[in-house]
């Protein structure tokens, strides 16, 4: 069962034998345990996806250790190793040198620096050069964020962190705190999907994402990183 048109999103990792593949909502629910959503990955990429119980935390593991927690998973493109959200960004790392990473970023992660961590591990593990990819965020038009955290994760990373909702109330700007740590980690942003999962649409007006805080959506969407066909 192949998955459904528009469901699925190729990023460009230029020459690189890797592919980044973001899936849409219209992949269905794919969060590990959902019922159903094991079948539903293999229509996106068939066989074995490596995956973490994710916890918003700063561990990377291994492909080696799929099913157990942490927030970075390590390992060759053959692995496929793959993050979930709604929301929070999921982002690709990928050395010319071999190893790669998929990771779930979101403002916990971004302040527990999961990043860097992941962007470290690939480093001792050969990587020379990163290239890093984006999958969707929630914009800071739609993420109305404490004061008070917003002001620690600005002294963290930056003022490019703050903004405003489209109503006027402060706003984390998560696409920019990525884009600070990737900088930090000396990993080159060569692709993102500029679109909101709280408000994206798809040409029928549906929504494109699946979104906690838009929606209290209890699907997750899928960034996964594996070899290029
Ligand atoms: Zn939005």
């Amino acid at each position: 069962m192949p998955a459904r048109a528009g469901a699925v999103l190729e990023l460009p990792v230029g020459d690189l034998p890797v592919a980044v593949l973001v899936t849409t909502r219209r992949a269905g629910d794919l969060r590990p345990g959902s019922q159903g959503a094991a079948a539903r990955r293999q229509a996106v990429l068939p066989g074995e996806w490596s995956a973490l119980r994710q916890v918003h935390g700063a561990s990377v593991r291994g492909c080696a250790d799929s099913g157990s927690s942490g927030d970075a998973l390590v390992g060759s493109p053959a692995d496929r190793p793959a993050m979930f959200a709604a929301d929070c960004a999921l982002v690709a790392l990928v050395s010319p040198q071999g190893p790669v990473a998929a990771v779930h970023a979101g403002w916990q992660g971004l302040r527990a620096g999961v990043i860097e961590a992941a962007a470290a591990r690939l480093r001792s593990l050969g990587a020379r050069e990163l290239v890093a990819l984006r999958g969707p965020v929630i914009g800071p038009e739609c993420y109305e964020f404490g004061p008070e955290l917003l002001d620690e994760l600005c002294g963290r990373f930056g003022e490019r962190l703050r903004a405003t909702t489209s109503d006027g109330r402060p706003a984390l700007d998560l696409a920019a705190g990525v884009a600070v740590a990737l900088e930090r980690a000396g990993a080159e942003l060569v692709g993102e999907v500029d679109s909101c999962t709280a408000c994206g649409r798809e040409e029928d007006g549906s929504a494109r994402w699946f979104s906690h805080r838009a929606r209290r959506d209890a699907g997750r969407h899928a960034l996964v990183v594996t070899t290029r066909r």
